[in-house]
């Protein structure tokens, strides 16, 4: 197939490799010359420009440019491709992109591959990245099932595991496991950073560790990102943040309470359902 990707960065370049390895013809296009220069020489795609023009035989296209992009380059690209081409997106939010996606083009089928790393750009693009992960597409009932079988089956060469639900009910599980946890997580940090008694402070910091390095990692990260999240999926961030400051209250008033044993109930309780996240 003639394959398109539009964003020659992590997502985008990572595809580009996988899926050139499995015999497609790869049509990138991003939006530095230096970026497409690059990668045609690491083989990440047969043919490579700054324009959409080039993409006006694809047979799909991913769109693979950070969030706030997808929609304005969709709006561009309608008028280049065939009509029976099938654009689908990677963005980590759905519900604002299919909605928008789906009425600017009837083959627009909603995307997110569920694997990444904190690197950025095209010198991050690797193979095998999205092998094992989950890959969730949200196709809508406008969708021809033959066009979401076409997109099955190319998510499928990339080793990756196929989620199909609607956008909704993806913006609302990741608001759960991606966007919330970025939130707490750096709700702890600044805590941490209120603390006034300078000498507690540094020895915080001297003695922070293991756990603090877990439970901190996704609030320390791209604050760009973060934003994307809370900007794209605000229903569904502030109704896991509201549910999130109820437990805290609990475990407030718990502690307040000197209530050990229900507090061991609640600690029983998530260290079993845990296991069922992981
Ligand atoms: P990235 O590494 O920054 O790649 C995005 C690329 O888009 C940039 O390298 C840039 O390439 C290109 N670009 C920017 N503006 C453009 C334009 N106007 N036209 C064409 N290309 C343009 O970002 P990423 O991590 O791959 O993320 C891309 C998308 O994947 C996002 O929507 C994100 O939500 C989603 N996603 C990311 C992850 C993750 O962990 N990173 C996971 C799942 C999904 P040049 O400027 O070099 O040309």
């Amino acid at each position: 197939m003639k394959i398109g990707i539009i964003g020659l960065g992590l997502i985008g370049g990572s595809l580009g490799l996988e899926l050139r390895d499995h015999g497609h013809t790869i049509l990138g296009v991003s939006r530095k010359e230096s970026t497409c220069q690059q990668a045609i020489e690491r083989g990440i795609v047969d043919e490579s420009n700054i324009s959409l023009q080039l993409l006006s035989n694809a047979d799909i296209v991913f769109i693979c440019t950070p969030i706030g992009l997808i929609i304005p380059i969709l709006e561009q690209l309608i008028y280049h491709l065939k009509p029976e081409t099938i654009v689908t997106d990677v963005g980590s939010v759905k519900m604002p992109i299919v909605e928008q996606g789906s009425r600017l083009w009837d083959k627009f089928i909603g995307g997110h591959p569920m694997a990444g790393s904190a690197e950025q750009g095209i010198d991050a693009a690797q193979k095998n990245l999205f092998k094992d992960s989950p890959y969730v597409i949200t196709p809508t009932q406008n969708n021809l099932s033959k066009d979401v079988e076409t997109l099955k089956t190319i998510v499928n060469e990339l080793g990756a595991k196929i989620y199909t639900c609607t956008s909704e009910n993806h913006d609302y599980a990741t608001a759960w496991i991606s966007h919330l946890p970025v939130m707490i997580s750096a709700s702890l940090i600044n805590a941490c950073l209120a603390e006034e008694e300078n000498l507690t402070f540094k020895l915080a910091q001297a003695l922070a560790s293991s756990g603090f390095r877990d439970t901190s990692r996704v609030g320390g990260g791209n604050p760009e990102l973060g934003i994307m999240m809370a900007q794209y999926n605000q229903k569904a961030l502030l109704r896991s943040l509201s549910e999130y400051r109820k437990q805290l209250d609990q475990i407030i008033n718990l502690v307040e309470n000197k209530d050990w044993k229900r507090l061991g109930y609640l600690l029983e309780k998530t260290k079993q359902g845990r296991i069922d996240f992981l």
